[in-house]
């Protein structure tokens, strides 16, 4: 398991992606989007997570640049967002993501959302990016099982990830197992339950007990799980405090512990049933 914050898995398609990444919804586009990713970067984090909806890509790339950190020691993930997907637009819209993060590539490119009656033909753009290099891997984001069993035979790329809302109230154990039996790699957002897991008593208790903040509890969790994680905060002391999960390790019973306050409880929209 990672020992380090810099650490990787390998995806499907042999490139490396950090275990560990800095997720920038809701940060406003601007000074504040820029010193939180400068902030990120200083920390150690080499793997920030924006969309073109979060409307922040300049800011994250006016970062990068101002950090100095050479661009190829950073992975950078977008997403092409519904809208783009109903016009048939996502081609165009990936170039004018690289247009405003100011970048030559990026790392990861994934389909926000599982559009019904256009996911599919989305995922044939995927491929067409891929193929010209100017993506490093591409994936998908929201996707349930049916959605992948779907898209999975009419394409010739596996997605290399699908990023998920996902953390102790919310385990999907058999999206888990069939993402892992694809070699899919499952990525958690809101795996902080958006603040929430500073006040679920058990992972306090834990918390306690291993001498660790609720945060750090939840984010080691998905390690172990071997699923990458992005937690986002604006506040230098928590993005430090969100990074230093590396050096300890929960034991099976408290992972066991955690697992089972799964209650399917989702603080964002079913992607089966969502509008937007
Ligand atoms: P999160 O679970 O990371 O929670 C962030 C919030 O938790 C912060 O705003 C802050 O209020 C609080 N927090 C942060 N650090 C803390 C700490 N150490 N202790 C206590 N509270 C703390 O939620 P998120 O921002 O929704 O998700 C993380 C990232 O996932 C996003 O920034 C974005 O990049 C990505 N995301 C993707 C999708 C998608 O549809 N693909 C949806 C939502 C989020």
């Amino acid at each position: 398991m990672s020992k380090n914050i810099r650490d990787c898995t390998t995806l499907n398609n042999g490139t490396n992606m950090p275990w560990l990444g800095f997720g920038v919804y809701q940060i406003e586009e601007g000074p504040q989007t820029e010193r939180a990713v400068i902030h990120a970067l200083e920390t150690g984090y080499r793997s920030i997570d924006t969309a073109s909806i979060y409307g922040n890509e300049r800011s994250v790339g006016r970062a990068i640049r101002k950090s100095g950190i050479p661009r190829e020691d950073i992975f950078l993930t977008t997403k092409v967002w519904n809208d783009d997907q109903r016009s048939k637009r996502t081609l165009d819209a990936f170039e004018e993501s690289l247009e405003r993060l100011e970048v030559e590539y990026v790392d990861l490119y994934l389909v926000h959302w599982p559009v019904a009656d256009c996911y599919v033909d989305t995922w044939r753009d995927m491929e067409k990016i891929y193929q010209s290099g100017r993506s490093k891997a591409i994936g998908v984001s929201n996707f349930l099982q049916p959605h992948l069993e779907k898209l999975l035979p009419q394409s010739d790329i596996t997605p290399a990830v699908n990023q998920v809302e996902f953390h102790p109230r919310l385990l999907q154990p058999e999206l888990l197992a069939f993402c892992h039996s694809r070699d899919i790699r499952m990525e958690a957002w809101s795996p902080l339950m958006q603040g929430q897991v500073a006040v679920e008593p058990q992972i306090v208790a834990l918390a306690k007990k291993y001498q660790r903040t609720p945060a750090q509890i939840a984010l080691r969790w998905d390690l172990q799980h071997a699923v990458i994680t992005i937690p986002k905060s604006s506040r230098p002391e928590r993005i430090a405090e969100n990074a230093a999960i590396f050096d300890f390790e929960l034991a099976v019973e408290d992972m066991e512990l955690l697992n089972s306050l799964n209650n399917s409880h989702r603080l964002g929209p079913d992607p089966l049933s969502f509008s937007f």
